[in-house]
């Protein structure tokens, strides 16, 4: 139990079996609205014993598709459709949400990077605190779908991040696998104490997610990964029959390519302000040495453009989308094939 009580309070009961739509209240005392909440949107669908599952966007009020995926699952499944509990909240952040920003726009903070939180913090810290210390531990998985945002573009795929126990790796590379992307990422282990895996790895839980798109729009594959994935893994964990009759679970696709992002050689960062022409595409594969592209001087038009080559060999999983980019940008990074 938390040693302080979070400030954000629900009319949701969580132990209650049904369906129950309704907000987490973010006390939030403002000159239009002097005892005003955020009332982030959430829904409790229960139906007796069985596992707990946390389904979890906007994290990054940019990226979409997730949002949009647990939007659409919140208004199909009913209490009857399943076994144990399902928590979803399509818009966590849903001030970063609303203004399709990745950090809050009233404190202009990162929630995947405000973990373990603060209960009398900023708003984003709060409800970090409220995910630490209420949301995770009811669960037994956590579900958070991530994409790309507004400066990058992804192949849409699956990840899980890996921890110290073995036994939850485990159980969260078979999840992963039965989320069923198509290309699943196995991230090295992290000793990140700030973002939301940490906050998994503190509660023991399960925790893996997806990159889904991204450029600040909706990824067609990326909402139908998100969304069949998830119906994937709740049949998985064993919420929804594969029988049911109102939400059919979509078959999982061939096999999935497992990768991981083996070494910090596998980003790409500018070196230079300027403008950013990348002379390999999304998806392709590249060799280590290779040209991924030039940074160009548009106000110093006779200046050699700057050659950004790769540091590694693999797949161009991930692209940063503006052309115009800041020395130290993340211009992309690469994948490779690893076992699981
Ligand atoms: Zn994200």
């Amino acid at each position: 139990m938390a040693e302080t009580k979070s400030r954000i309070w629900t009319e949701l009961d969580f132990e209650k079996n049904g369906k129950q739509t309704g907000y987490l209240h973010l006390p939030h005392s403002v000159t239009r609205s002097a005892y005003g909440t955020i009332a982030i949107p959430c829904a409790i669908i229960r139906n007796g014993a069985g596992p707990s599952t946390l389904l979890m966007a906007g994290n990054h009020g940019d990226e979409y598709e997730g949002q949009i995926a647990l939007c659409r699952i919140m208004r199909e499944i009913e209490a009857g459709d399943i076994k144990g509990r399902i928590v979803i909240v399509p818009a966590i952040n849903l001030p970063a949400a609303m203004a399709g920003a990745r950090v809050s726009p009233i404190d202009d903070l990162n929630l995947n990077r405000c973990f373990p939180g603060n209960p009398n913090g900023r708003p984003t810290e709060q409800i970090a605190y409220y995910i630490e210390t209420v949301l995770a531990p009811m669960c037994d998985a956590w579900v958070d779908l991530h994409s790309g945002g507004g400066s990058l573009d992804y192949m849409p795929y699956a990840q899980v991040i890996m921890s110290r126990d073995a036994k939850i790796n485990n159980r969260a590379l078979a999840a992963l696998e039965a989320f069923g992307s198509p290309v699943s990422v196995i991230q090295a282990f992290s000793d990140e104490k700030t973002m939301a895996n940490s906050a998994a790895v503190r509660n023991k839980k399960i925790y893996f997610g997806t990159e889904a798109g991204g450029t600040g729009s909706v990824n067609v594959d990326g909402v139908r990964l998100a969304y069949e994935g998830t119906l994937r893994v709740l049949a998985y964990f064993g919420h929804l029959s594969r029988n049911n009759k109102r939400i059919s679970v979509p078959p999982p696709p061939k096999k999935t390519r497992w990768v991981e992002i083996a070494s910090r050689d596998y980003y790409v960062y500018a070196p230079q302000a300027g403008l950013f022409e990348p002379k390999v595409k999304l998806g392709d594969a590249v060799k280590k040495g290779q040209l991924y592209g030039l940074v160009h001087f548009v106000d110093d038009p006779m200046r050699q453009p700057t050659e950004v080559r790769f540091k590694a060999s693999g797949l161009l999983m991930c692209k940063r989308h503006p052309g115009r980019c800041e020395r130290g940008d993340c211009l992309g990074h690469l994948v490779s094939d690893t076992k699981r």
